[in-house]
């Protein structure tokens, strides 16, 4: 297989003349082969819009999206089709995102059928394969999304993605809407298929436990920036961005499922009403007078880990 050496994307949404809310402000992010990138944040941080725009269903209005180092808005139409098999989305909904009319064999089958990775008459073993993959009996194949669980269907949304070899999964909240008794089980699922299979996710959740559980790196979100980035061992052994230090706050452990932000203080402020200066400063307990003027900057703190934060630069 072919690896993803590197993805990378400078996202922006700059045109304030549009008055588009500016979901992403400025993100530089890169994935390597294999990675397991996590992406933490309250709802509405610009998580969901950043994971589009990495799975290329969504283009950056400024700024740009790379593939293996060169732009995807200039790839010939040949590896603009190797980009969009290479890179998958599993969706957080499994109950919508998975079309009810449709046999499983045909949910899984339709894109390896169509981009020749597997035959007409292949195709009842092509699906097998995956179905068993992800632990699901493969006598279902002929069954209609209904007929499942929400945890089988979410397997089935995996199987979708996976049936195409691809090197990168983007996964937007891919387990939340699961009972928490099986959201382990799934979460396991997608760390045993990685090391089998070697594709990188990009792991986007409100949850820091989740994220911790999954993942090599992690980059912390909050109102469209990006706050912090590390390896998780360090994210979660010295934290340093007062927004990350307040997350790992309420909720210590996977094992421990609370609301992830109930220590936190104060609301989030509307991405309509962007606080001037550090985005943070409303709720910041450490908050100084530069916090209310002066957006800081992405720093590196350590090596691989970033911060931004005026504290790093007293
Ligand atoms: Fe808090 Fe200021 Fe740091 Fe922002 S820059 S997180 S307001 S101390
Ligand atoms: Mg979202």
């Amino acid at each position: 297989i072919d690896l993803l050496e590197r993805l990378a994307v400078r996202a922006g949404l700059s045109n304030a003349k549009e008055q588009v809310v500016r979901a992403v402000s400025a993100v530089d992010l890169t994935i390597s082969a294999g990675e397991v990138v996590g992406l933490v944040g309250e709802s509405g941080c610009g998580k969901s819009t950043l994971g589009r725009m990495v799975a290329g269903v969504m283009p950056p209005s400024s700024g740009q999206l790379l593939y293996k180092g060169r732009p995807v808005a200039g790839l010939s139409a040949r590896d603009a089709a190797e980009f969009a098999l290479k890179v998958q989305m599993v969706f957080q909904d499994p109950y919508s995102s998975l079309n009810p009319r449709m046999r499983v064999r045909d949910i899984i089958g339709e894109a390896p059928l169509f981009h020749g990775l597997t035959t007409r008459t292949g195709l009842t073993h092509y699906v097998s394969d995956v179905l068993t993959q992800v632990k699901l009996d493969p006598s279902y194949m002929d069954r209609f999304p209904h007929q499942f669980s929400g945890g089988q269907r979410q397997r089935i949304g995996l199987a979708r993605a996976m049936a195409v070899n691809p090197e990168l999964i983007v996964c937007d909240e891919a387990i939340a809407a699961l009972d928490v008794s099986i959201q382990a089980q799934v979460l396991n699922l997608f760390l045993e298929l990685r090391e089998r299979f070697r594709f990188g996710y990009l792991f986007i959740s409100h949850d820091i436990g989740v994220v911790e559980h999954i993942s090599d790196r992690v980059i912390v979100m909050y109102l469209g920036r990006v706050v912090e980035e590390a390896r998780t061992e360090d994210l979660f052994a010295r934290p340093n961005h007062p927004y990350t230090q307040a997350l790992l706050k309420s909720v210590p452990k996977i094992e421990k499922r609370r609301s992830s932000f109930e220590a936190m203080k104060g609301e989030l402020p509307s991405p309509l009403n962007m606080p001037t200066g550090c985005p943070f400063h409303t709720r910041c307990p450490h908050s100084m007078q530069i916090c209310k003027s002066q957006i800081p900057e992405l720093t590196d703190i350590a090596p691989g880990h970033k911060s931004a934060c005026h504290l790093n630069s007293g």
